[in-house]
């Protein structure tokens, strides 16, 4: 079968090759031996059919594909053998790491550390929840500068938004009072979780219902595939952060402190700044896709 198809194709280079007088022009173009003998020995052809395709593969873009070329093509460049094959498109690849187009310059982006103060939210297994929350969201800061954003954080330090004393609901609305303020374009509530059940563990998202499921969803799946965390998904929520903001507001939960591998994992630098990674490509993607 694929002798056959090689002969008919020798043939067909041989006829056009009298009947188009410009073969000369060409020399340069058709495959010399030891590009035969490279493609028949290549270690991505293992077999003998392999070898054969590689060799008609060859025949096509050396010889045919020129040929055919310029059938087409009236310019008297192009006669002068002055052929040159359009350069080979990069391979589009899902694994490809998310790129800052710009897309953060500008843009107001309202951090939230969970917690703080005399409210350390979630403790177990060493991990205090207001010290991570606020650690990766300082993090996140610098990422988000560094690519144009503006970034206003709620706290940077270990402290309480609202004044001292405040409930914690007055302390929630100084946070949202911030990010209304400053018409912020994102709110990012950073937060780490905590069960009963030390066993459950896993990264989950959270979005005020009807409003900022495409943004929580982007950062969800940019996280989990950063830290290879649990993916407990994204999920509408009431929170008050996240029920009260007028721009897209989401709330991750990074991780379970109750957990002890997690608490370990949400303790360490590494991982904290893969974390930060993630939420950052989260962003950038949401943004791109808008
Ligand atoms: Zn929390």
């Amino acid at each position: 079968m694929y002798y056959r198809k090689l002969i008919h194709l020798l043939l067909i280079v041989i006829v056009i090759n009298i009947m188009v007088p410009i073969q000369l022009t060409y020399a340069a173009s058709v495959p010399d031996s030891s590009a035969i003998l490279s493609a028949l020995t290549s270690t991505t052809a293992p077999s003998g059919t392999g070898s054969l395709s590689a060799l008609l593969s060859l025949l096509f873009d050396k010889i045919l594909g020129p040929l055919l070329n310029i059938a087409g093509n009236q310019s008297s460049s192009a006669v002068a053998g002055n052929i040159a094959r359009p350069p080979a498109k990069p391979p589009a690849s899902s694994a490809a790491p998310v790129q800052d187009s710009g897309v953060l310059r500008g843009k107001i982006i309202v951090v939230d550390p969970g917690h703080g103060g005399s409210n350390p939210g979630a403790v177990a297994n060493g991990a205090r929840e207001s010290d991570i929350n606020l650690a990766v969201s300082l993090k996140l800061r610098d990422q988000l500068q560094k690519a144009g954003a503006t970034v206003i954080m709620t706290r940077q330090t270990d402290s309480m938004v609202a004044p001292a004393g405040s409930t914690n609901n007055q302390d929630l609305a100084a946070r949202l009072d911030i990010a209304e303020a400053k018409s912020a374009d994102l709110f990012i509530a950073v937060h780490s979780n905590d069960n009963e059940d030390r066993q459950i563990a896993g990264t989950m998202t959270f979005f005020p219902s009807g409003k900022s499921d495409e943004l929580a969803a982007a950062v969800q799946s940019a996280v989990v595939k950063e830290t290879n965390s649990i993916d407990k998904g994204t999920s509408p929520a009431t929170f008050y952060v996240l029920r009260k903001t007028s721009m897209p507001s989401i709330l991750i939960e990074m991780g379970f402190v109750s957990n002890p591998t997690e608490a370990a994992r949400l303790n360490d630098d590494g991982y904290r700044n893969q974390i930060t990674q993630g939420i950052f490509n989260g962003i950038v993607r949401y943004l791109n896709n808008r």
